[in-house]
Order: C-alpha cells, then structure tokens, then sequence
C-alpha cells in the first residue's frame, strides 16, 4: 500500500460545528505551520459560541480503526489528542498508542467547555489519568483540569500548581506543561514541568479579550513542532508563540 512519506499529525478529537474549537482548529493550526493532518474523530459535537447542545461519542473500535488506518496510510510524526468523550474510547485510544510508542504524543485533557459542559463523562477522568499518562510525551491540562485530575481543589497559588503538577507526574507522565491562562494577573505563566528538571516558566503578557480553541491550537501547535522533529521546550515556546500571536490579531480585530 502506498504510504505518504510526509510527517504527518494524527488529530484525535471531537468535531465543534460551530469551527471555534476542536478538530476544526486542530486541522487550520498544523496547516498553518506547514504540516498534514490525519484524522480520527471521537465525537461529534453540535455547538454554537455559546453552548454545547448535543454530544454524540462515537463507538471506541471505530477511533481505533481510524486511529490505526491513519496510522497505516501516512508517515504519523505526532499525535495529538483532544476530547476523548467516554471511558472506553480512551481505553480504545490508549490501545493504538501502545502499539505505535515511537510516535510523539501529546494529550490536551479536554474536560468542559468554556460555557460549562462536560466534554468527558462523569468517572472517566481516573481513567484518562489511569491509563493515558504514561503514554503522553507531554500532557497539557489547565489549572482546572489538573485540579479535577489529581482529585484536588483549585491550586490557589503557583506552589499549589507546582505540587498538583508533580502529583499528576508521578501518574507517569513524561512533561506537563500546566496553563495559567485561566489565573489572574498581568503576566500569563505556563509551567513546564519533567522528572528530574528544574520547573521552567513561560510568560506571556495576558491580553485583553478572549478567543475560544486555545487549548487545541495550543496543543496542537506543539504537536506540529514535535512532528518537525523539534525538541521539547522548543516546540512549547514555538506553540507559545503562535497561539500569542492569534490572541493578538484577534484582540486587534
Ligand atoms: N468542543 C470540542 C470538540 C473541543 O475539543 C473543545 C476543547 O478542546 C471544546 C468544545 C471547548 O472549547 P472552548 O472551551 O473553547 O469552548
């Protein structure tokens, strides 16, 4: 069978209809910086801006098999994972990755929207945190979603984010890059953190306004360094600094 020879990202994710989040985004970020996209959709979403109205996982062997015929067609360079939706697609999801560990992957652990729905069902964060971390080259949750996963309240301060952080890296994965984007003050700090590394901060000013999908882009921006064969702490600060460019043209419009 023919295999495409260009590095390609592998997006799993959930489809937004209304484009301001999810694969949408996942797709128009890694094509903005130069690389190709595959795909394996794990949940069709009808949304609006402002709300989440219908949520419809797809069965967990039909994100495998797309996952695996991705995997099969093209040269999978990294792998980028959104909302996972159910339990058992991320027991399904956790299955593929198993199989490919020399591809890198990064998790954006999506577990609400902005307007408050849950993008994750009830109970299946121990299991995202169970059986998904030690697969993850990097996992990027928000001081949020890093409180749900180590079964914490809300970090009050960086020490408190510092510790969650550590907690959740002894789940077993390799990087967190902890988004403070959500927190208060002039400067927005992410914190990436590894085993056996000092913490290292990236700051960026805290613009004016707001623009949904910044967690995927995020994510996947990363992803698309990584794929280019980036390192680590490079490919953040590159994915940094595209998404801080987007919140600015979308401050300035
Ligand atoms: N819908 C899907 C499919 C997503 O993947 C995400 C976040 O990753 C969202 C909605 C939530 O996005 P926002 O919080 O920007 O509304």
């Amino acid at each position: 069978m023919a295999l495409r020879r260009e590095p390609h990202v592998l997006v799993v994710g959930g489809s937004d209809s209304s484009g301001g989040a999810g694969i949408a985004r996942d797709i128009e970020t890694i094509s903005s910086i130069g690389v190709r996209t595959c795909l394996a959709v794990t949940a069709l979403t009808v949304q609006t801006h402002e709300a989440v109205m219908e949520i419809h996982p797809l069965q967990p062997d039909l994100v495998a098999d797309q996952m695996r015929a991705a995997l099969q067609a093209n040269k999978v360079a990294a792998i980028k994972i959104g909302m996972l939706a159910t339990a058992e697609i991320i027991v399904a999801v956790a299955a593929v990755l198993r199989e490919n560990p020399q591809v890198p992957a990064i998790l954006d652990p999506v577990l609400a929207s902005t307007s408050g729905r849950a993008l994750l069902e009830a109970g299946a964060i121990a299991v995202m945190k169970r059986n998904l971390m030690p697969l993850f080259r990097l996992v990027t949750p928000n001081l949020i979603e890093l409180a749900l996963l180590v079964g914490s309240e809300l970090a009050v301060d960086e020490d408190g984010a510092l510790l969650q952080g550590q907690e959740l890296l002894a789940a077993g994965a390799q990087a967190l890059l902890i988004k403070g984007g959500h927190a208060k003050g002039i400067m927005s700090r992410d914190l990436l953190l590894r085993p056996n590394c000092l913490p290292l901060w990236f700051d960026a000013l805290r613009l004016a306004g707001s623009m949904r999908g910044t967690g995927c882009m995020l994510a996947s921006a990363i992803a698309t360094h990584l794929a280019n064969a980036r390192p680590l702490e490079d490919s953040v600060r590159n994915g940094k600094l595209f998404v801080f460019e987007k919140l600015q043209k979308n401050a300035a419009e």
